[in-house]
């Protein structure tokens, strides 16, 4: 009956199942979890008829033509540039802390002078790791490494990992650089935007395919189980591709214990006010217990009236009931475990891993439907 099975609905899983479905012309039954599909994506309105992100704050950019060309056959877009404040004891500073950023906190003269220092060393328009800046030599430019360190991220990442900036993978404080530049935006990518009916809306527009069946509410291994050699799909071999874009250790019962992951709880309020902070994000970067604040309207282009915020609380994720794994930790213990997991499904030859949960990674948007357009490259000899 189907030639494929998708296990998730999210970036990974909507799109190699309309790649399957129809480059191939191959029968696809996606299995989600979730009663809805679209993944940490999803979008929905509030009881106040504000669009919200419920599992985050989810903003499209890219550098890659491909992927952006991919996305616009099934959205149009609201042109929105992501530009995020860090609330120092009550300033707000633009995130990355660039040259507009520097001035606010040394004042005209002496920022020019560190302006051209900065400049002089790393060139104008570096991404610099905070990390690298703190290595540099120079007395001044310390004190001010000193003061990102201390003011952007040292409190920020301890609430985000439970772990110091030094501490955790380089390619995540890689992320969110020291930027040599004027440019306030959160993202210098070529495209960015929000999809202007929402994400949800994509992704149903994505999934509606007539070779595409969608099943949500549904745990996968409610359908799927394993044999020694052989993947069955309500008792009975499937010799189709599997594409699973689930946690890896799920699959076999954490046979070699949990891989690691920080999970995120948040709180949404309403307010009468059409916006109640500046800026869609604003980060928490030297107190409070949650991250960030984010306001959607400023996102999404809204005009309706009142406005919704939600506060993000990070948390070690526990495996309990209804806790979602966001973040992967990236580390070489935690990657050598995930390797074991993988190692058990080579005598599979029809299942592939694709996904942040399932490849354990820190993937955005644009590199997941990059890898998910790539697989379909591999199986598109089909
Ligand atoms: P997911 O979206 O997690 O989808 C996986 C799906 O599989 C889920 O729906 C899950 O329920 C389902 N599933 C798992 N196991 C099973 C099972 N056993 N049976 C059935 N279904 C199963 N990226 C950006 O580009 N820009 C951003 O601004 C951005 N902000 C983010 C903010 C937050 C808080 C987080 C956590 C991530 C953010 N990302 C952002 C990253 C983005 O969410 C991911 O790149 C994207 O969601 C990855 O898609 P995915 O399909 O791999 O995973
Ligand atoms: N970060 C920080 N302060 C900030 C913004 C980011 O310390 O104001 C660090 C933090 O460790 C975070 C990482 O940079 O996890 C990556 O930030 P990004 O905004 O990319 O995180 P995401 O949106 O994926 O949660």
């Amino acid at each position: 009956m189907y030639d494929s099975i998708v296990i998730g609905a999210g970036v990974a899983g909507s799109v190699i199942a309309r790649e399957l479905a129809e480059r191939c012309n191959k029968k696809v039954l996606v299995i989600e979890q979730r009663e809805h599909i679209a993944g940490n994506c999803y979008d929905e309105y509030d009881e106040n008829g504000i669009l919200i992100h419920t599992y985050g704050p989810h903003i499209f950019h890219t550098n890659k033509k491909r992927v952006y060309e991919y996305l616009s056959r099934f959205t149009k877009w609201y042109p929105y540039s992501h530009e995020v404040v860090a609330n120092v004891y009550g300033t707000y500073l633009p995130v990355p802390f660039n040259l507009n950023s520097l001035y606010q906190v040394y004042g005209e003269e002496k920022g020019k002078e560190l302006e051209e220092k900065l400049k002089n060393t790393y060139g104008d328009g570096a991404r610099v790791s905070i990390l690298t800046l703190k290595e540099n030599e120079d007395e001044e430019i310390q004190k001010v490494a000193d003061y990102v360190y201390e003011n952007v991220f040292l409190h920020y990442t301890m609430k985000q990992w439970g772990q110091t900036p030094d501490e955790i993978d380089p390619s995540v404080m890689n992320r969110v650089p020291v930027l040599i530049s004027r440019d306030n935006r959160y993202f210098q990518d070529t495209w960015q935007g929000m999809p202007l009916d929402g994400y949800t809306k994509m992704f149903e527009a994505i999934l509606n395919h007539e070779n595409i069946e969608v099943q949500v509410g549904k745990k996968a291994q409610e359908r799927i189980s394993f044999t020694n050699d052989q993947i069955l799909l309500d008792d009975v071999p499937f010799s189709g591709e599997v594409i699973y874009t689930g946690p890896v250790d799920e699959l076999f019962e954490f046979q070699y214990g949990r891989l690691p992951y920080r999970t995120l709880h948040f709180t949404f309020e309403h307010f009468e006010e059409d916006y109640v902070q500046t800026h869609g994000v604003v980060n928490y970067t030297v107190n409070e217990s949650y991250t960030r604040i984010t306001e959607f309207k400023h996102m999404t282009g809204q005009k309706e009236k009142g406005t919704t915020i939600m506060k993000e609380y990070p948390s070690t994720y526990t495996g309990e009931e209804g806790e979602i794994p966001y973040y992967a930790i990236l580390n070489e213990e935690n990657r050598a475990n995930y390797e074991k997991y993988c190692k058990m499904l080579e005598k599979y030859d029809n299942i592939y891993l694709l996904g942040r949960l399932a490849e354990y990674q820190y993937y955005n948007i644009d590199a997941m439907v990059e890898k998910a357009l790539e697989l379909a490259d591999k199986l598109g000899s089909c």
